[in-house]
């Protein structure tokens, strides 16, 4: 799950990282007012969950409240990468003598909280890591004792900062790392972290990623949640109990199970289809979940055939076939359905599935075929 700046901005704060507070504005009057209590010239940053807002003109410096109420205008309603701009976040402007990067990563490669910094801030630290490799510093941490003082201290010399700067970065390198592990993030990251001509230390811009399976452990965090910004048929999936996530292809895929999903969608693509998501309805399946199910597949108007498979262990196979037949009878829009029901009852469930008339396989890279051939038929092609 994805943190907006400000609130990003709010967990470094508590943790001691020095950064400029700000007021959140929903309309440019709000702008205005918040320009009025700052006091000072400020910057008026849209406040969506896409990286590069500065390039796309959602990042605006104003030296007055008046001008602050005006670019707010420009930025609400603005369209950043498919994204509607509909919150801003009105800073005091700091003065930038040079832009760094500084993040953490939950680095699975290393199997470590790594840090990735780079003198080269303010642009995006993928492309610099490719462009210019040398330029970028990854320091895996020691997964027992975490940030150490001689962590920092490399960072700060590869940074290239200067004595007295070296001091301020102690509290913000470990104020990072603490908001990191306090929160289970799997990315941390200030971009740009800035050096002022006064010799300040601030950070400009913050992004905080967490662990949704850490979730259940932060309700505060959980209540951070911007629906807005997230795809429907996610939300009502998280609602029914369902793990699902979209992706782009034709084929919508209903299994039970995480590793039975995953082979699903790797026969999907051995046959030569797309699956259009990842849908694991859990154990125990009943007729209401998979009517669920089948309307989030369906509400992805690219679904051109959906492809059932489900393994019988605890989960009866003539429960699931019932709740299928029950549940196809409910949907607004109906593409053709392979399923595939083996384990506990499966012949019972096979009996059901004929009666309705839905097209049945018995092995996986059968139903996988029938499952491509019939978008083929519906859309010509993936
Ligand atoms: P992003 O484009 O979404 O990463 O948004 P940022 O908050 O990082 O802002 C983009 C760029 O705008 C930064 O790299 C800075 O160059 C500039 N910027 C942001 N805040 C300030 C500020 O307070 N003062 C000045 N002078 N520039 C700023
Ligand atoms: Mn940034």
């Amino acid at each position: 799950m994805k943190l907006q700046e400000y609130r990003s901005k709010e967990i470094l704060a508590r943790h001691g990282v020095a950064l400029l507070e700000g007021i959140v504005a929903t309309t440019p009057a709000e702008a205005r007012a918040a320009a009025e209590r700052i006091g000072s010239p400020v910057v008026v940053k849209a406040q969506v969950l896409v990286g590069g807002r500065g390039k796309a003109g959602g990042v605006k410096l104003a030296a007055t409240p008046a001008e602050a109420e005006a670019r707010a205008a420009e930025i609400i309603g603005l369209v950043i990468k498919g994204v509607t701009v509909r919150t801003l976040l009105v800073v005091p402007a700091a003065e930038i003598a040079k832009e760094y990067y500084l993040g953490l990563i939950l680095d699975r490669a290393s199997k470590a909280v790594t840090v990735i910094a780079s003198a080269d801030g303010g642009v995006e630290i993928e492309e610099t890591a490719k462009t210019n490799p040398g330029a970028v510093l990854r320091l895996p941490l020691h997964p027992l004792i975490g940030l150490q003082e001689h962590n920092v201290r490399r960072v700060a010399f590869f940074l290239g900062l200067a004595p007295e700067q070296r001091k301020a970065f102690g509290p913000i390198m470990r104020g990072l790392y603490d908001a990191f592990i306090a929160s289970d993030a799997d990315l941390a990251e200030i971009n740009p972290l800035v050096t002022t001509p006064g010799g300040e230390l601030l950070a400009l811009d913050a992004k905080i990623v967490l662990d949704d399976s850490a979730l259940p452990r932060h309700p505060d965090l959980e209540a951070m949640r911007d629906l807005a910004e997230e795809e429907p048929s996610e939300i009502a999936a998280r609602e029914a109990g369902i793990n699902f996530i979209k992706l782009d292809g034709n084929i919508g895929c209903m299994v039970n199970g995480a590793g039975l999903a995953m082979t699903t969608m790797d026969l999907v693509k051995l046959a030569g289809g797309e699956p259009a998501n990842f849908l694991d309805i859990g154990g125990g399946a009943k007729a209401d979940r998979v009517a669920a199910a089948f309307a989030i597949i369906l509400d992805d108007p690219r679904v051109q055939a959906i492809l059932v498979n489900i393994f019988g262990g605890i989960t009866r196979g003539d429960e699931v076939a019932r709740g299928i037949v029950e549940a196809r009878a409910t949907l607004q829009r109906t593409v053709p359905m392979v399923v595939r029901i083996v384990g506990t009852n499966a012949v019972e469930a096979a009996d059901i599935l004929r009666q309705a008339n839905l097209i049945t396989a018995d092995s996986l890279d059968e139903a996988a075929a029938k499952a491509v051939a019939a978008a083929l038929a519906v859309g010509g092609g993936a």
